[in-house]
């Protein structure tokens, strides 16, 4: 690196370089093929910034920047990450290759195991992250960071885990015990041993507080958001910390109001970026309307607004506020050819006395929001302990992999009943846990905690696998197993379906998998990929939840489903309407005229049930139906109504 430098070293009268800071280009498995290396030059030079050796990142650019502007001081240190490639002879051992890449200017570096627990930390780790190396061991980095890691972040490394993907660009923001705030990005790749085997994951983490910093200064990142011209993140930030740091008058009582709408990323997925942003201008302008000229608003990420309300008391006006706002957001938003409809979480938190750091008072405004995703309920106010949220997902996580080790599990079915015959002809397998303390927890619990640490993927298998032993003894049933997106990112899902179903004799026509629709979103070509392989083996799809997010017709045919799953708050609504018929008649006839078999799902009621057999749908699910019930007990009602129908016939 030296010699690269001094190969391009500026002419004499040029500034000196001040700093300098390189990498080397490393192959995965071995081999360095070369050096990116960066300089800047003292203040008051001309344009500087040598850079030596390509390709240069994308998260370079603003450093060079930085150096052409003449800037003193501390640059930056990055890393040009070469795309993950096997590599025979490899001219470096792993531990080499981390030895280099730990002297070229990363913080620290890491070794994780396939489901992304760390295994080795360099030096650097307990200076950077404030943690003994001993407590991060054996945990993922989404542990480890918590809501340092925003979540795009935490599901990009969830992603990657469960798809054996490299990841990069992922920052995190950290507050150690010395106040100091700190931005980590984190960068990994995935590990292979001997000539492919996967082996886990490996990676460096490099400090760019600096880089945060200077961004800042310089103004790349501007305090306000390019698109709505409301205050970005930074100075949303900025307001609230002149905010607490003036304090608080006795008769304030200032709120802080996080809106979070749902599933944006769909949104732009689904509709494209431009239809994105477009929405999110209407959404910014509804929720100026919303607001009084006392508050502030902004606009802190993607999908996600603040809102900060200087004199709350008394509080039901903030209530009003936020009904206000949800009314507002569930108005249908225009987006070309398109009427769109989204829904938002609202999290709400009261600014106290002696509430000093800002960054903790926006987390506690999206702990309350995740809490409200959780219990269903689109607002929620932080109340004190929720902070204790990440340590009970922390045992939970631990709990629910010692009941898998364990095979404290089960599986409970719930029947589907075709309107037209009056018979039974499915059942969908739903996960029942009976934790030992604390009595029945729900899968919509579990299942999201599931997901972030990648133990969806041993939990579905086991699913899978338990549900193809029952179907033997759920007589012609076709048995629905519901898969999580991470399950179809995982790249050997196909071949352990196909596995699965060899082991235990299964029909592979006997078996549905029911998606949600965001898993369509997520990669479109791969996901379509995934699922004609799995057609081909024999299996069914089945698109569950349909009505609570985004799918529209170009979707629904891009897909080889089988069947639509009506969402149940459709079934719910569809009771009060005076247009019951129509909405129910317009979702039929949509998985109609897709050539797909419409099942209703959450049907209660004997009204319901006979206004969907009107409108010509196909099957039904739901507690007048069937309550969830464990396969033998599901094998006596089959075998009840096969009398009771034999019965009739004679
Ligand atoms: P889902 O796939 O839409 O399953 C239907 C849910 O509706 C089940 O809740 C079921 O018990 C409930 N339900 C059925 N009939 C009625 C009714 O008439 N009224 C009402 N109010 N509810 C009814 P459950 O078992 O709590 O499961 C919730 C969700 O958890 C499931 O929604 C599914 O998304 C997920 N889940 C369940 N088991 C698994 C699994 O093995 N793997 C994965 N990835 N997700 C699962
Ligand atoms: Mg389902
Ligand atoms: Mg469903």
């Amino acid at each position: 690196m030296e010699s690269a430098l001094s190969a391009s070293a500026p002419p004499a009268r040029e500034p000196r370089p001040i700093r300098l800071a390189g990498l080397p280009l490393a192959l995965m498995g071995g081999g360095l093929v070369g050096a990116c290396v960066w300089a800047g030059y003292a203040a008051g030079g001309g344009p500087g910034g040598a850079l030596v050796g390509l390709p240069v990142s994308p998260l370079l650019a603003p450093l060079v920047a930085i150096a052409i502007s003449g800037l003193a001081g501390f640059l930056a240190i990055g890393l040009c990450w070469h795309r993950a490639r096997r590599m025979s002879g490899a001219a470096l051992s792993a531990e080499e290759l981390l030895e280099e890449i730990a002297h070229a200017g990363a913080e620290f570096v890491w070794e994780a195991d396939a489901a992304g627990r760390l295994t080795v930390l360099s030096d650097g780790f307990e200076r950077s992250v404030d943690m003994p190396p001993e407590t991060a061991l054996g945990r993922t980095w989404i542990e480890i960071l918590g809501h340092g890691l925003a979540d795009p972040a935490q599901r990009t490394i969830a992603m990657a885990v469960a798809g054996r993907r490299s990841f990069r660009d992922v920052e995190a923001s950290l507050v150690p015990s010395d106040g100091q705030g700190r931005a980590l990005r984190l960068i990994g790749q995935p590990k292979f041993v001997d000539g492919g085997t996967f082996a886990g994951f490996r990676g460096v983490a490099v400090d760019i507080s600096d880089i945060v910093k200077a961004r800042e200064r310089l103004g790349f990142v501007d305090r306000h958001d390019e698109l709505t011209g409301l205050l970005n993140r930074v100075g949303c930030m900025r307001l609230l910390a002149a905010r607490l740091r003036r304090g608080r008058r006795r008769d304030e009582q200032p709120v802080l109001l996080v809106i979070d709408i749902d599933r944006f990323r769909d949104v732009n997925e689904a509709f494209g970026a431009a239809a994105g942003d477009n929405v999110i201008r209407q959404v910014a302008e509804r929720i100026r309307v919303c607001a009084r000229e006392s508050d502030t608003v902004g606009r802190i990420g993607g999908g996600e607004f603040f809102l900060l309300r200087p004199h709350a008391l008394p509080f039901d006006p903030v209530l009003d506020l936020t009904r206000r706002l949800e009314r507002s957001l569930a108005e249908p938003f225009s987006v070309p050819e398109e009427s769109l409809r989204i829904s938002c979480h609202i999290g709400l938190y009261e600014i106290a006395a002696d509430d000093r750091d800002p960054e903790i008072c926006l987390r506690r405004a999206q702990v309350a929001i995740s809490r409200g995703r959780r219990d269903g309920r689109s607002t929620h106010l932080f109340m004190d302990g929720m902070d204790l949220e990440a340590r009970t997902m922390r045992r939970l996580e631990e709990d629910l992999r010692e009941a898998i080790d364990e095979n404290r599990l089960a599986l409970a079915y719930q029947p589907q009943l075709a309107l037209r015959s009056g018979r039974f002809v499915g059942a969908e397998a739903l996960l029942r846990w009976h934790h030992h303390d604390h009595g029945f927890i729900s899968p919509t619990r579990f299942i999201p905690v599931a997901e972030r640490t990648g133990l969806v993927v041993p939990l579905s298998r086991w699913v899978l696998r338990q549900a193809c032993v029952d179907s033997r003894r759920l007589g012609d049933l076709r048995v629905s197993v519901n898969l999580s997106p991470i399950d179809l990112a995982s790249p050997d899902f196909v071949a352990a379906v196909q596995e699965t179903l060899a082991q235990t004799g299964t029909d592979p026509g006997r078996l549905e998998l029911e998606i949600t629709e965001g898993v369509l979103i997520e990669d479109t070509e791969a996901t379509v990929d995934v699922l004609m392989q799995l057609k081909r083996l024999g299996l069914r799809i089945a698109l569950d939840d349909f009505g609570t997010g985004y799918a529209g017709l170009g979707y629904l045919q891009m897909f080889p489903f089988d069947k639509l799953k009506i969402d149940q708050s459709i079934i719910r609504r569809s009771g009060r309407s005076r247009h019951a018929g129509a909405i129910v008649r317009s979702v039929v006839a949509l998985a109609h005229e897709l050539g797909l078999e419409a099942c209703a799902e959450g049907v209660e009621s004997r009204e319901q049930l006979e206004l969907l057999r009107d409108e010509g749908c196909d099957l039904v699910q739901g507690f007048y139906a069937g309550q969830p019930m464990p396969a033998n007990q599901m094998r006596g009602v089959v075998d009840r109504q096969t009398a009771l129908l034999a019965s009739d016939d004679a």
